[in-house]
């Protein structure tokens, strides 16, 4: 029985480091194709800041996580094993895009989610690259890129919203403070 536990945890451990190097790969492609689209990409966030902005505004790896679509490594976010009640925000422009009520251990490595705040606050978007077929989950107010949504959540949507912490900032429910 403990031998079946370890071996569940192992696997995840190593599927979410699979996923992370994909990831980073993807991101190198990613990275590429907006800048070779430079000019002709449309913006239409209610927040929009130039990548000089961001880069002041945002600490070196929020930075690369939200503007550079970069995925932190599993198992290292600080709001991975979080459970306070409160809402997480997004870290770039304050939107509130996942309650503390819809959070759930998926043993990931990343804080998951099985549903946004609203579905007004995010915005979803096919992600086919490295023949991975996958949705990108970004903040529908300013654009930052979240984490990535999956369909082997939990009931009662059975979604995973798959979402790295350096994109968050957790803001505790009002009389629940430490
Ligand atoms: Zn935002």
């Amino acid at each position: 029985m403990r031998n079946r536990k370890i071996i569940a945890i192992s696997t995840t451990v190593i599927f979410s480091l699979i996923t992370f190097t994909a990831c980073e790969a993807q991101d190198k492609i990613q990275l590429e194709k907006i800048e070779t689209a430079e000019g002709k990409k449309m913006n239409t966030y209610e927040i929009e800041k130039s990548e000089k902005e961001w880069r002041e505004q945002l600490t070196p790896e929020q930075y690369h996580i939200t503007r550079e679509r970069g995925t932190e490594r599993p198992f290292t976010g600080k709001y991975n094993d979080h459970k306070d009640d409160g809402v997480y925000k997004c870290v770039a422009c304050g939107n509130e895009l996942f309650s503390s009520e819809t959070k759930y251990n998926s043993g990931s490595g990343w804080p998951s989610f099985w549903a946004p705040a609203s579905e007004k606050k995010v915005q979803e978007e096919a992600d086919n690259s490295l023949m991975m077929e996958r949705t990108e989950v970004m903040c529908n107010r300013c654009g930052a890129h979240l984490g990535h949504v999956f369909e082997d959540g939990p009931q009662p949507t059975g979604l995973r919203y798959c979402i790295n912490s350096a994109a968050l900032n957790f803001e505790p429910e009002k009389g629940k403070e430490e």
